[in-house]
């Protein structure tokens, strides 16, 4: 049969994927006779649609997987989604906002379902993507990681570093609302434009400004910007500051974060309660006074407005102040932005008690590993970025307060805590929130088990540690693993630690490949959390891809209106043309903008070969090949094939992908095509033999970069030899 005129990627693509599957082409045994070769793939988020970095991440790591197959390693590349927690909970909850719901409206538990639910239609989405990217990869190793073996490896990790010392409760600031009883992430909080009092109060022989005069107990320094010429002395100095209950003493510090414009230029320093003030307290070793409770009330050290509300004690400490003449002016008409929640109540930013884990003892072996090369890291360039980060790291902040994800396995027992903060549903459905001593008065500790929708232990709660409920009494966290915790330790979880064969077998893996963006928070944490767990680092090479950027170089945002769907793409230029113009656009791993004219131009490209195909093909089938050629032709394109071949294969063991996409691009359309097709023209009879090796070995190699087009042209040409992904990779000789 004749091939058809031009090569149509729509006729092809969804048969040859059907091909590879029913000969189950990539799925891994455990054949120890062979060399494995394994790619963990990053697992995309299962509550959205892939993007165009998806897809260059997929392209890079099928041609690896192609390519390390056609060698005749056994190749593992395993498939999996991401519930992405945070980012997950927001989308949801976007949905449900629709409905004239929210998190509120659900107990922790049907909450938790429902998302369950939502994720896994788009989950299939997903997965059909990758499927239709032609991805190689095992689908019957594919793993959520909400999964039970994954939750339970992760959970048990947690307790083996509590165990070792190496988990402990620490404070961090969160945004926090004392009238809906919980935290909400930086991206659910919004700023609204207000206008308050400003108050100009003497601290000494200084002046401060401030909207929150109410904090000043929790005071641990005031702050001066070093560049202001005002102040410069005053910087290392001890103020003495006439307060409401006596005089006491503070430091005066220098932090270029003071605008010298603001106020007198001078300010109180409140660590526990402003988001700034907690990072200057942190840099100039400040203590945390906290002055508000989680209940929105002022604590013990501010004396005798103890007990009153935020609002309350700001008049009534105002009023104390002015009466002792310690307010110098106030500005009523005082413009700011505060912070408020969904429900529009101020936000307080709060230090609350969150799960930490240590960093030195980890951070170690995973930086010797790097810096010893048994990691290597790709580009090259980027290997400092790492070493820069794990040189500076802090300890880990592992926990969120968020529905969706992992729950962390501490336990509360009611009867030993009772100053925990709890909010639940009622059996009439009204949500009740409080201390929950004062709760167990009115309502049993199984109902708050049944409702309960977020707890909050303060930092003297007693606790137990075990991936196992400890007691019936117990209330446990409701606090949630950072998705990057998990996702820490994916390659283990994916591969079966610590029992299974396939951990035997494939671990480590051999290639990690990403984009650079989560160098720091991904690829290091899988590197702590995998030596530590094996003493073993997860991989052995690290590619970082460069991001996407959208046509016009700018990121891609919603709000900018460019961002690309790839799908788009691949209707109208195919799989391949799409594949090899990312790979192309990566050939410094820097960010790059879209390139829209090379994927016209692969387009073309795959046109091309399918007409060098039908050039060659009348004479393969008319078998009129004579043995070696001395003719001079022949022997030219012979030796520049030899060279393609040794070229390609150095580029891709340097992992220079878009130098080898060039190389063949460059041999099969201006050395074959033009020059040596002109050539034999008159004479192809002849040269069959010649024609059909190099058309074969073109085949082989561009496989890997565009799987469909040359699978589509070897059925037509060399049907009778199989699939030809499962041909051997050419060898030079
Ligand atoms: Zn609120």
């Amino acid at each position: 049969m004749q091939m058809q005129k031009n090569y149509d990627h729509k006729l092809y693509e969804e048969e040859i994927i059907k091909r590879w599957e029913e000969a189950g082409i990539f799925k891994a045994r455990n054949d120890t006779a062979k060399k494995p070769f394994t790619i963990v793939l990053p697992p995309p988020n299962a509550s959205g649609k892939m993007h165009t970095g998806n897809v260059l991440m997929i392209a890079i790591e099928d041609i690896l997987i192609r390519w390390h197959k056609m060698k005749g390693e056994e190749t593992l590349w395993i498939p999996g989604t991401d519930h992405a927690g945070t980012e997950t909970q927001i989308t949801f909850e976007r949905e449900l906002k629709k409905q004239g719901k929210s998190r509120f409206s659900y107990n922790r538990q049907d909450f938790y379902e429902e998302v369950w639910k939502f994720v896994q239609a788009n989950k299939t989405l997903v997965e059909g993507q990758i499927r239709r990217m032609g991805a190689g990869v095992d689908w019957s190793r594919n793993k959520f990681t909400l999964e039970p073996e994954v939750v339970s490896l992760v959970c048990k990790t947690f307790e083996k570093l509590y165990q070792d010392g190496l988990v402990y409760r620490g404070d961090y600031m969160v945004n926090y609302c004392p009238k809906c009883g919980t935290t909400y992430a930086d991206i659910e909080i919004n700023h609204i434009e207000r206008v308050d009092p400003l108050y100009y109060i003497k601290y000494g022989s200084l002046v401060v400004a401030t909207v929150r005069p109410e904090t000043k107990f929790g005071d641990t320094a005031v702050a001066v910007n070093p560049a202001d010429t005002r102040y410069k002395d005053w910087i290392g100095s001890e103020i003495e500051v006439e307060g409401l209950s006596g005089k006491f003493k503070l430091k005066v510090i220098g932090d270029e974060f003071v605008d010298p414009k603001f106020g007198t230029g001078v300010v109180k320093v409140t660590p526990a309660h402003d988001p700034n003030d907690y990072e200057m307290g942190k840099k100039h070793n400040l203590a945390t006074v906290k002055v508000i409770e989680l209940n929105g009330k002022l604590t013990e050290v501010a004396g005798k407005y103890a007990g009153l509300s935020v609002f309350t004690a700001r008049k009534q400490v105002v009023d104390d102040l002015k009466a002792k003449g310690l307010i110098d002016k106030v500005d009523e008409h005082y413009s700011h932005s505060v912070a408020v929640c969904k429900a529009g109540h101020d936000v307080e930013p709060t230090i609350l008690p969150n799960w930490f884990v240590k960093m030195d003892s980890l951070r170690k072996p995973a930086l010797e590993a790097v810096k010893e090369g048994r990691v290597k890291i790709y580009p090259k360039w980027r290997t400092l970025t790492y070493i820069r980060w794990m040189e500076n790291i802090h300890d880990w902040a592992i926990s969120r307060q968020n529905i969706w994800g992992i729950r962390i396995p501490v336990w509360y027992s009611s009867k030993e805590n009772p100053n925990l903060i709890v909010s639940f549903i009622n059996t009439d459905g009204t949500v009740v929130n409080g201390r929950l001593a004062e709760l167990l008065r009115n309502y049993t500790l199984e109902d708050i088990k049944k409702g309960l929708q977020v707890l909050m232990a303060p930092a003297e709660s007693k606790y137990k540690i075990s991936v196992e409920k400890p007691s019936e009494d117990c209330l446990q966290e409701t606090d949630t693993f950072d998705t990057w915790f998990s996702s820490g330790q994916w390659p283990l979880a994916i591969l079966g630690y610590p029992e299974s064969e396939d951990f035997k077998y494939f671990y480590p893996t051999n290639v990690l490949e990403t984009g650079w963006e989560i160098l720091s928070k991904w690829v290091s944490r899988m590197m702590m959390l995998g030596i530590y767990l094996t003493g073993e680092p997860p991989f052995k090479n690290v590619y970082l891809h460069g991001i996407v950027r959208a046509l016009d170089g700018r990121k891609m945002s919603k709000s900018l209106g460019n961002v690309i769907n790839p799908e788009e793409y691949i209707d109208e230029f195919g799989v391949d043309a799409l594949r090899m113009g990312l790979v192309a656009g990566t050939a410094t791993g820097k960010d790059f903008s879209f390139p829209r004219d090379r994927i016209v131009g692969y387009k073309k490209f795959a046109n091309k070969l399918w007409n060098v195909a039908r050039f060659i093909e009348p004479v393969l089938a008319a078998k009129q090949s004579s043995d070696s050629s001395t003719n001079e032709d022949d022997q030219w394109i012979l030796h520049e094939l030899e060279l393609v071949i040794e070229k390609v294969d150095s580029s891709l063991e340097k992992y220079r992908f878009a130098e080898a996409a060039e190389i063949l691009y460059e041999f099969i359309w201006h050395k074959l095509a033009d020059v040596y097709l002109e050539k034999v023209k008159d004479r192809r009879e002849e040269a069959s033999q010649t024609l059909s090796k190099a058309l074969d070995i073109c085949l082989r190699l561009l496989h890997p970069f565009m799987p469909f087009v040359t699978e589509a042209v070897w059925k037509e040409v060399f049907l009778d030899e199989g699939l030809l992904i499962s041909q051997e990779w050419p060898e030079s000789k």
